[in-house]
């Protein structure tokens, strides 16, 4: 990578807070609702970029499945928005050539055919629906351990659509 597209990388305001401010605590990590689809989690692209891997992270499949639900930046004890940092790295991906921007289209596309169809996403639909799009062995393995979520009322498979559907369709 060049020392050019390194710079511009390093001194993009919400990267650098990043990379300056993370105490590598893993919040973020534990908090993602995708992290386990990611190849790096988010706490661990940070420290990628500290150690000068940003060939890794640039290429990952992580900077496009973060879905900018911002429930990391909420629980971040160092105040770090994540989502807008991914926001950053995307596009400095894309700038650059990297385009591994597939799995970002599948999970948008998953997205939509809910809010089209519900109005609204169900957590767990949705990353069942995305998962046989594009990894069903993992989903399987993961079945175990939605279970357990399940059985500890942590998840639910009930889909709910929302009250005034029509105001939703009108605004789609
Ligand atoms: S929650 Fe914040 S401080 Fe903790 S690892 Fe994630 S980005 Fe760093
Ligand atoms: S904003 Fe992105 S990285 Fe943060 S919790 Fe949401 S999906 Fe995960």
């Amino acid at each position: 990578m060049s020392e050019v597209i390194t710079l511009r990388l390093l001194e993009d305001s919400s990267i650098h807070t990043a990379i300056k401010k993370c105490i590598q605590c893993g919040t973020c990590s534990a908090s993602c609702p995708l992290s386990h689809y990611m190849d790096y989690t988010p706490r661990k692209i940070v420290n990628m970029l500290r150690n000068g891997m940003y060939n890794e992270v640039l290429k990952s499949k992580t900077i496009w499945l973060c879905s900018t639900c911002y429930l990391c930046a909420v629980r971040c004890p160092a105040k770090i928005n994540l989502g807008e940092f991914m926001i950053s790295l995307r596009r400095h991906a894309l700038s650059n050539g990297y385009n591994n921007a597939q799995e970002y289209l599948k999970l948008i596309k998953t997205y939509a055919e809910f809010i089209e169809k519900y109005g609204r996403i169900s957590e767990a639909m949705l990353m069942i629906n995305y998962s046989l799009k594009t990894n069903p062995v993992k989903a399987i393995k993961m079945i175990p351990f939605a279970l357990n979520l399940m059985k500890n009322g942590l998840l639910s498979l009930r889909v709910e659509k929302v009250n005034d559907f029509q105001v939703v369709k009108t605004k789609t």
